[in-house]
């Protein structure tokens, strides 16, 4: 793989902060930059999902004060309704037969205290998703991920990337970019609520503004998750949990066949 060039149209305001920055956060950016051209669709979705994972490293490492990456979980358990397509639910599906039977028998009992009522056929939520504010995600076990290796791109992505364009938008210049975080418009940090009110404090006095001129956007990422699974298949986590373990009991409660 060739060593990442350094991304090359800066505007001024944005070059003049690179210069000040040390030769191993330059090399961060330059990753960052690197990853986000390189993450395409004649990847696997394993080298997607290692691609992000290095990339949300670096942008760690720009900015350690995102509280994503100090053990924090409150998002995990109180609004826990990340989307998936089909192929991030089979690596999920994947962690679910290799985790040991007692912590797989934790998750189905929280599982299983999912009111299904608050579902429709399809799978999605019946009320407003800020009624679902106290759902917490059933993988979340004693304040862990018990899926993490496996966990969909929106978990992997939280604090570390922007949320979506419109349909139709161009990528804003720098400057027209930090104008509307500052005036709390979108793009937002997809992140909690603190954590984003956090982050347009910073960029409001001027702080850390390069992190936030690399920091990549979600919509082509999902775009790319998308297109590795047929379309109509993106659903809730929380409802193809539901439906799987459902399968398991309905298998281990079948009558066995008679030997012939
Ligand atoms: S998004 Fe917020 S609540 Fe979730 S892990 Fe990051 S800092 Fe914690
Ligand atoms: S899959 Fe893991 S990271 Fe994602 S919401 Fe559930 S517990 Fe949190």
């Amino acid at each position: 793989m060739p060593r990442p060039e350094p991304p090359k149209q800066m505007q001024p305001e944005i070059r003049a902060l690179y210069d000040q920055l040390s030769p191993e956060q330059k090399s961060w950016i330059e990753d960052v930059h690197f990853l986000a051209e390189e993450i395409k669709d004649h990847l696997l979705l394993e080298q997607c999902l290692l691609a992000v994972d290095i990339l949300t490293d670096r942008l760690q490492k720009l900015n350690p004060n995102i509280g994503c990456a100090q053990g924090c979980s409150r998002c995990c358990e109180s609004y826990a309704l990340p989307e998936v397509t089909r192929a991030e639910w089979e690596l999920v599906q994947v962690a679910l037969s290799d985790m040991p039977e007692t912590t797989r028998a934790r998750v189905q009992a929280q599982v299983s205290a999912i009111p299904e009522a608050d579902f429709d056929s399809q799978g999605w939520p019946r009320h407003p998703r800020n009624a679902y504010a106290q759902l917490g995600c059933p993988l979340l076990i004693d304040g862990r991920c018990s899926v993490y290796a496996y966990r969909p791109l929106s978990c992997r992505a939280m604090g570390y990337f922007f949320s979506k364009r419109l349909p139709g938008e161009k990528p804003l210049p720098l400057s027209g970019f930090l104008q509307q975080m500052m005036a709390r418009k979108k793009p937002l940090p997809l992140t909690c609520h603190s954590e984003a009110l956090r982050i347009q404090t910073e960029v409001s006095q001027g702080q850390n503004l390069l992190l936030y001129a690399f920091t990549p956007l979600a919509d082509r990422f999902e775009a790319i998750f998308e297109r590795l699974a047929p379309a109509g298949h993106k659903q809730l986590l929380l409802t193809r949990l539901m439906a799987y373990f459902k399968g398991l009991e309905s298998a281990s409660t079948a009558p066995e066949s008679l030997p012939e």
